[in-house]
């Protein structure tokens, strides 16, 4: 048998006609090969059967368009496209998805069933206070919660993603420091491991960036921290568990020290799940943090959802949190949405409305069905499972930092591949082959070759020990010399190995059809 076109491969085990590539784990690669809808479709077809007008003539004075190019589909040709490219993409639904740093974990379908209700689906932005009190009651409970697992006395829920949140938490510092007659503080400290975001967000504040050193054991150089700290620092971020997967130990003496010389301690919260229940960044001295409720509290992502990133503040910066958010007053829960009164000092809006309505009923959803014991046992089986992982894969392919457990996620370099001819990004290529999505490579930058690898709580031991043992029989193809199967690797999808740094760099996001109004040439036979 060969490949099929559509659909998976149905070469029986060890057929290496064709591709050379032998399946070492019975699983086979992701196929995405589908054309797209207008390359599909003919331009004479129609998936409506409606009666002829009675009366044709136009009001449009010649106006009127000769052809739209819309693709002509039927109704099952159109469901078949969906649903086979609905198959063709590697999904959280499918397998594990073990990106590092991305907490792709499992999205629970109650929560979808409560976002799905009526009164919180079909809600208007602008719909009168007095019809959206469930909704308002929803989000000052969602933010009840997150000030409590947090420990922090106020919370922004409009930003919509990790990285609008980082924006928020540097907006309210630069306005708590322009309050105080401190404007002149123009720079944030970064470690060397962040994630790109962050020096992103700092840069985008209108600060400059300088970077913190990291100790060999993955963690903040706390030296040349309270070198660098200073009268012209406004904040430093840090991520904790940092990006290595590591605990911050040092994390409260990194707060004192940034308080002492007068700037604030923003936390990258991006690895929440890994200590929500079980540690407080309000007691750790943090002053802002963002939590990715599409990471720690589930609800979907990467393709499969927009984000929200609400962001905790600190006494100290909560007065200048950015309009709106729930009080109650004498008629039931109202927004504050002016720049008066108790939103005096608010620094303004991060969004038109209230943020992401429906990834709040997902993650409150999320909170109410786990309890508070559940959050904290998901942080205790996000960290058991990472160290499962790196327990298996030890001796295997060499962890970045032995010594001691890892948070949520097991970090590798690539010591292990040398002398192999295989790189990180070869080896990555090769888990498509076997059915796996890739590990995050190259991230973060301070360790070589990179592969980190984040399970998540949602994965059983059964999927682990799937997992593990293509990584092992993979590292044993590397290591028997076979670098063929990853250099040409991925050989199970269409289109291979792509020119990742091109479609980045000259990206096309646009199909061009024919000029309107000429019939284009009928792209199928038919
Ligand atoms: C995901 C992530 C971000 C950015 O969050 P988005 O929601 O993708 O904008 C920032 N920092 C870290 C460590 C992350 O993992």
């Amino acid at each position: 048998m060969t490949l099929q076109t559509i659909g998976r491969p149905t070469r029986p085990e060890g057929d290496t006609a064709n591709t050379g590539f032998k399946s070492l784990t019975g699983a086979r690669g992701l196929l995405q090969d589908e054309p797209l809808i207008f390359e599909l479709g003919g331009w004479s077809k129609t998936g409506v059967d409606i009666p002829a007008a009675e009366h044709d003539a136009s009001d449009l004075a010649g106006l009127t368009r000769e052809s739209i190019p819309l693709p002509g589909l039927s109704e099952p040709e159109a469901m078949r496209h969906y649903v086979r490219l609905s198959q063709k993409n590697h999904a959280i639904d499918l397998a594990i998805y073990p990106l590092g740093s991305c907490t792709m974990k499992h999205n629970p379908r109650l929560n979808e069933k409560a976002a799905r209700l009526a009164g919180f689906a079909e809600l208007h932005p602008l719909a009168p206070i007095s019809t959206t009190q469930g909704a308002l009651a929803l989000m000052d409970r969602l933010a009840h919660w997150l000030k409590t697992l947090t420990g922090m006395p106020a919370v922004a829920l409009t930003p919509k993603a990790g990285a609008h949140g980082e924006l928020c938490g540097l907006l309210c510092i630069k306005a708590a420091h322009e309050a105080a007659g401190q404007a002149n503080r123009r720079t944030v400290l970064v470690p060397t491991s962040a994630h790109g975001t962050n020096p992103a967000t700092a840069a985008f504040v209108g600060y400059s960036v300088q970077e913190i050193a990291q100790t060999d054991d993955g963690r903040v150089d706390l030296a040349d921290l309270t070198a660098k700290l200073g009268p012209h620092v406004a904040a430093i971020m840090i991520t904790n568990p940092n990006t290595c997967g590591l605990f911050e130990r040092d994390v409260i003496e990194i707060g004192r020290l940034t308080h002492g010389a007068g700037a604030y301690f923003y936390c990258d919260g991006a690895n929440f799940n890994a200590i929500v229940g079980r540690v407080r960044p309000g007691d750790l001295g943090v002053d802002a943090m963002h939590i990715n409720l599409h990471k720690t509290f589930s609800t979907p992502h990467g393709g499969g959802g927009p984000g929200a990133g609400p962001v905790v503040l600190s006494a100290a910066l909560a007065p200048f949190a950015p309009a709106p958010w729930v009080v109650s007053g004498p008629d039931g829960l109202r927004l504050v949405e002016e720049a008066k009164d108790e939103a005096a000092r608010a620094f303004g809006r991060m969004s038109a409305f209230q943020g992401q309505m429906g990834m709040f009923v997902r993650a409150y959803a999320y909170m109410r069905s786990h309890g508070a014991d559940g959050l904290r046992q998901v942080a205790e089986d996000a960290v058991l499972n990472a160290n499962y992982i790196k327990a298996r894969m030890t001796g295997i392919m060499t962890p970045a930092f032995p010594d001691g457990p890892c948070m949520h996620e097991a970090l590798f370099d690539d010591t292990w591949l040398e002398g192999t001819g295989v790189t990180t990004l070869d080896f990555a290529k090769a888990m498509i082959d076997e059915g796996f999505h890739p590990m995050t490579m190259y991230f973060p930058l301070v360790v070589h070759g990179a592969m980190l690898i984040e399970p998540t709580e949602t994965e059983s031991k059964r999927e682990l020990d799937r997992f593990c043992d293509a990584l092992s029989a993979l590292a044993a193809a590397a290591r028997l010399g076979d670098a063929e199967r990853f250099k040409g690797a991925p050989y199970l999808a269409p289109l291979r190995r792509l020119d990742e740094t091109l479609a980045a760099r000259k990206p096309k996001l646009t199909w061009r059809p024919e000029p309107i109004g000429v019939a284009p040439a009928p792209l199928a036979a038919e």
